[in-house]
């Protein structure tokens, strides 16, 4: 028998997890009926219950159910000693205690009053608006994130991106556009030097190396110890994702830096939703953090782009939140089923297990 109805219990459950000690919670929980000793399925739901008060059972039912079958490995009925030791290092204690990197994308003055401003784009969105929705958020919740990013668009002259350097590519003859007749946002088929075709979209110049277009905007609230990671350096490679280029052929230093302080919570925001911003959440997700887009702190290009990426993002179990709902996240009176699902993906797992992220 497993009293966790008894309020003696109910409070060791809730001290064992203000204090995150895998120990205490293992002996709250344990069943001594059971062979081996362990935690049980209903047992690991009030666990569950704990750390995700006031969401809804059905929901909390269906995620402890699912992280239970992940962490019980030989599928016994019983999380025993060793299993909950995984389960506890792996999922609940980032859980518990995340760590936290915002990830603020390309706010820089070509896409906002410049060549490439998303104003002029079909959407007309006005860029401008995410810079006092971050300002505010860094204003309130520096001290919660482990760390800031920002990137920047960082081209040189010569860009595979830029339409005035079609002529220099290598355009393939089954692309729909030729280099004689393209515009901007014409999208022109290549063939690489190892034969491979790629497509390759077409913009105005635009944040190119040292220029007054590529400097964040004037007004963005750029704090202390952040990190700046610059993206689009290659001249034959376009790279929308902070953490690598269009065709996977190299990565920036992003996912590194990030891996050596045990981050595994990547909150993003900035410009633009359908290109720079929901790549880089994407590739968040795919290597293996916990991943946070926050809406009303982006802009984007295209209404259907826009919720084509979002709708991406879900289902890739990225989780979409407004900058109003970060306060309750960051303390941690909330924790999203949405993270703890993504928490218990394969990568996710292993992320933990690499660089598990530093107890509060
Ligand atoms: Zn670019």
């Amino acid at each position: 028998m497993v009293g966790t109805g008894s309020p003696s219990v109910s409070t060791a459950v809730d001290m064992a997890l203000k204090h995150a000690s895998e120990r205490d919670l293992f002996i709250s929980l344990k069943s001594e009926n059971t062979s081996p000793v362990g935690i049980s399925a209903d047992a690991f739901t009030r666990i569950c219950e704990h750390i995700f008060t006031g969401e809804p059972a059905v929901k909390i039912g269906k995620l402890s159910q699912t992280a239970y079958t992940r962490f019980d490995r030989n599928a016994d009925g019983i999380l025993d000693e060793n299993e909950f030791h995984d389960c506890f290092a792996t999922w609940i204690q980032p859980t518990l205690n995340s760590r936290k990197c915002l990830l603020i994308v390309d706010v820089q003055n070509d896409f906002i009053t410049g060549t490439l401003a998303l104003k002029d784009s079909p959407a007309k969105q006005d860029a401008a608006e995410v810079v006092p929705v971050i300002n505010r958020i860094l204003a309130d919740h520096r001290a919660a994130f482990d760390t800031v990013v920002y990137t920047q668009d960082w081209h040189p002259a010569d860009h595979c991106s830029f339409v005035q350097n079609v002529k220099r590519l290598n355009v393939d003859v089954s692309s729909k556009v030729q280099p004689h007749d393209c515009k901007p946002f014409d999208i022109v088929v290549i063939r690489d030097d190892d034969n491979s075709l790629f497509e390759q979209a077409l913009f105005p110049a635009h944040c190119v190396q040292n220029s007054f277009g590529a400097e964040f905007h004037p007004d963005l609230k750029v704090v202390p110890d952040a990190v700046f990671i610059r993206k689009g350096v290659d001249s034959n490679v376009d790279s929308f994702s902070a953490f690598k280029d269009n065709r996977a052929k190299s990565q920036t230093e992003l996912d590194r830096v990030l891996s050596s302080m045990g981050v595994t919570d990547v909150y993003c925001c900035g410009l633009a939703t359908d290109y720079c911003v929901g790549s880089s959440a994407l590739d968040a997700l795919q290597f293996g953090y916990r991943t946070v887009v926050i809406s009303d702190a982006c802009r984007g290009c295209a209404d259907s782009g826009i919720s084509h990426m979002q709708q991406r993002i879900k289902e890739k179990g990225g989780c979409l939140i407004n900058s109003t709902d970060l306060p309750n996240l960051l303390n941690g009176s909330e924790r999203s089923i949405i993270l703890a699902e993504q928490g218990l993906s394969d990568g996710a797992l292993e992320r933990v297990r690499m660089q598990p992220p530093k107890a509060v």
